[in-house]
Formats: structure tokens, C-alpha cells, sequence
């Protein structure tokens, strides 16, 4: 990810870190309140570095949220490969006459 893609996330979000607080553009890193870019699903989860999975965030809000939820995202996830083979298989969508809509 370049500093342009980064600079037009922080400008699209007008400097707020998604704590609700200014993000200062003077600071840099690593103070922890510089600027950063979050991942909202992390990359392990399939997030992408799309604008729409991105938001500016303080360095501090980033990384402290980023290491929590990808350690629970990953148990999640074993979790799901482990246990959830028996699910049902989701039905495809009915009309009220019993017509498949898709
Ligand atoms: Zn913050």
C-alpha cells in the first residue's frame, strides 16, 4: 500500500480514527497516536486492501485491536472447519407459491 493510498483514506475519513477522535496528521509513527490504516476484516479473515475494507485509525486503536480480534477470528475459524460439517445446507430462496426465486 503506497503513502497516496494511505493520505486518501485519511482524507476521505477527514482524520478520525474510528475511536471518534482526531487522528494529528503532524505526528508520525511510532507515536502511538499517528496515523495508520485498519484493516476493518483483517486480512486473514479475507479482508482486502480495498478502500471499502479501510479506514484511518490512531496506531494505538489499530494495533491493539488488530492483534485481539485475529487471534479470536482465528479460533473462530478452526472452530468452524472443525465442528460445522454436519450444518444444514442453506435452501435456496422460495417465493410464497414455493417458485424458486433465483
Ligand atoms: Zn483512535
Amino acid at each position: 500500500m503506497t503513502k497516496k493510498q494511505r493520505l486518501a483514506i485519511y482524507e476521505r475519513d477527514g482524520w478520525y480514527c474510528f475511536c471518534g477522535k482526531p487522528i494529528d496528521s503532524a505526528l508520525k509513527s511510532p507515536d502511538p497516536m499517528s496515523a495508520s490504516v485498519d484493516h476493518i476484516y483483517a486480512r486473514v479473515d479475507g479482508g482486502t486492501d480495498d478502500p471499502a475494507n479501510l479506514r484511518a485509525a490512531h496506531r494505538k486503536c489499530n494495533s491493539s485491536k488488530g492483534r485481539h480480534t485475529g487471534v479470536l477470528k482465528e479460533r473462530r475459524q478452526k472452530r468452524k472447519f472443525g465442528t460445522d460439517r454436519n450444518q444444514p445446507v442453506p435452501q435456496p430462496l422460495r417465493g410464497r407459491d414455493g417458485q424458486r426465486l433465483t
